[in-house]
């Protein structure tokens, strides 16, 4: 296989007060390609607590300026960022598929695009950013403001790097607030090429980036007494850290954290198109790495052998390989210490008494798989809700398999877990698959439908999944802007 990676490292640098910057001690982090172990295909600055200060002082400086621009014109140059987002989707889809190993055709090029349809989205919102008259009496006009917190840390995982961070730029950029980002070190790249599309039409210092690992950026990010609102999207534990360096200032958080969501298949469903939508919602194109995938599968009894049949067969037919091959429907895992994690566990299904490997295991030690992280689609069966396999987020492409013969028993199953992202109904009875949609603790419910989010709809997790809400209008006003009232005494 040729790995048809960029032939030269990029080194591009990181943004702060408008400037293309090094980190101020100089030192860098390489970015590999997982399509190749060992291949370097960027080298980004690699920041301290010295670079975040600069950054977050830009911010702090370009704030009073950008929070008067009126909003409409706000939203009139995130529309334009659009523009050229869309002109850049290629470009885009091509570093995002060398950095995170998401194959190109599934995966690379449909963020690219997402991501400009966000910015158009947030930038069409300028004028909701409106406030409301309070009836308190003749004497007292009472009206309500939406204000802008100021400095926006957002901080960002690798599964998605861009489009994640459209979901915090954009509207927090709209609502008037300016940023600090901070990719994963792991996919700094198409962050850095985002920004560079933003900076064109961005006063100085409203949007900064600062590049590094989360100890050594995240961190002294998330405390910095000049940053008035977290938005992060990672990890669960990553988010608890967050919070508790959040609580010594009171400052308020948004949180995106980490799923092991459920999908509950019936005996009625459509068997070959629940077939598909398993698959899309397992994310397996993406790898499984995906806070939304649908890692535990439960089937009723009648039909559980004819249906994992007939998934094996239709996931033998997905093609593993070079991200940037337009013929991958999957491509590599995004690191070394990653697929060793998803390794790990795949060992773990395999040696497990009692459960059974429907398709897939471990990778093949050589070949051409060998050559990059690669992991094939693996489906463990008859797994118990309670084992490891079936409680942790493996954020790899492991799907396990439990049968039942209880409605309630399912349901109770599907929501025995501390997270609640999202969830998905395979049925044939419209009515039953609402009621079911209705019963599981989740944010995010699909029935019969296995795709991604829509622009413009709420998105956040129940219990430990997450704090808030992103992706749509509601997101904006609540995760971006605070709301004060003004009472003026009117009375003669
Ligand atoms: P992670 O928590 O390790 O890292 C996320 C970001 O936080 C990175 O930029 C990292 O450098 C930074 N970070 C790490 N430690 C930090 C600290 N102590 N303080 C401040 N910042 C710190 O997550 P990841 O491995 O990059 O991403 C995978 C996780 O993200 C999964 O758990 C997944 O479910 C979750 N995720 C959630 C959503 C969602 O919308 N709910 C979307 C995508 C990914």
């Amino acid at each position: 296989m040729t790995v048809a990676v960029p032939p030269a490292t990029t080194r591009p640098k990181m943004l702060v007060g408008g400037a293309w910057v090094d980190a101020a001690d100089g030192r860098t982090l390489d970015v590999e390609t997982p399509a190749k172990r060992g291949r370097v295909i960027g080298r980004v600055p690699r920041s301290g607590a010295a670079d975040v200060d600069r950054a977050v002082r830009a911010a702090a400086a370009a704030f009073p300026a950008w929070r008067a621009v009126a909003p409409r014109e706000r939203g009139r140059l995130l529309t334009r960022i659009a523009d050229d987002l869309d002109a850049a989707v290629e470009d885009l889809a091509r570093t995002l598929a060398s950095e995170t190993g998401n194959a190109i055709r599934t995966q690379a090029r449909p963020e690219a695009k997402v991501t400009a349809d966000l910015f158009r989205y947030f930038g069409g919102l300028g004028g909701e950013l409106k406030g409301e008259t309070e009836a308190l009496g003749e004497g007292m006009l009472s009206y309500t403001r939406r204000e802008p917190f100021g400095v926006v840390a957002a901080i960002v995982p690798w599964n998605v790097p861009i489009q994640i961070s459209a979901w915090k730029v954009a509207p927090a950029l709209l609502a008037g607030n300016t940023v600090v980002l901070k990719p994963s070190a792991s996919a700094p790249l198409a962050a850095l090429a985002l920004a560079r599309i933003c900076q064109a039409h961005l006063p100085k210092g409203v949007l900064n980036v600062v590049t590094g690992t989360g100890d050594e950026v995240g961190t002294p990010l998330a405390s910095h007494p000049l940053v008035a609102k977290i938005s992060f999207t990672g990890n669960t534990e990553t988010g608890k850290a967050i919070l508790r360096l959040a609580a010594d200032r009171i400052v308020p958080v948004t949180l995106e954290l980490g799923g092991k969501s459920p999908q509950l298949l019936f005996p009625d469903a459509d068997s070959d198109r629940a077939a598909d939508g398993v698959i899309a919602a397992m994310r397996f194109a993406r790898q499984g790495q995906s806070c939304t995938a649908g890692s535990r599968l439960f089937v009723h009894e009648d039909v559980y052998d004819s249906f994992l049949d007939r998934l094996a067969g239709k996931l033998a037919k997905l093609k593993v390989g070079d991200p940037l091959d337009e013929a991958s429907d999957m491509g590599a895992i995004v690191s070394r210490q990653q697929f060793e994690k998803v390794c790990a566990y795949i060992d773990e299904g395999a040696r497990q008494p009692g459960a059974r490997t429907v398709i897939g295991g471990l990778p093949p030690s050589e070949g051409r798989l060998a050559e990059g992280y690669y992991v094939q689609p693996t489906v463990f069966a008859d797994m118990r809700n309670d084992w490891r396999l079936a409680r942790e987020e493996i954020f790899g492409p492991v799907l396990v398999a439990i049968p039942w013969h209880d409605e309630a028993d399912a349901i109770r199953m599907a929501n025995d877990t501390h997270y609640g992202l999202a969830a998905y109904v395979w049925c044939g009875d419209v009515a039953k698959a609402i009621r079911t949609a209705h019963a599981l603790d989740a944010g995010w419910v699909q029935v019969n439908q296995g795709g991604g989010q829509v622009v413009g709809q709420p998105y956040g997790g129940f219990k430990q999944s997450g704090l808030g809400r992103e992706n749509s209008l509601e997101g904006m006003l609540e995760s971006f802007t605070q709301r004060k009232s003004v009472n003026v005494n009117i009375a003669p």
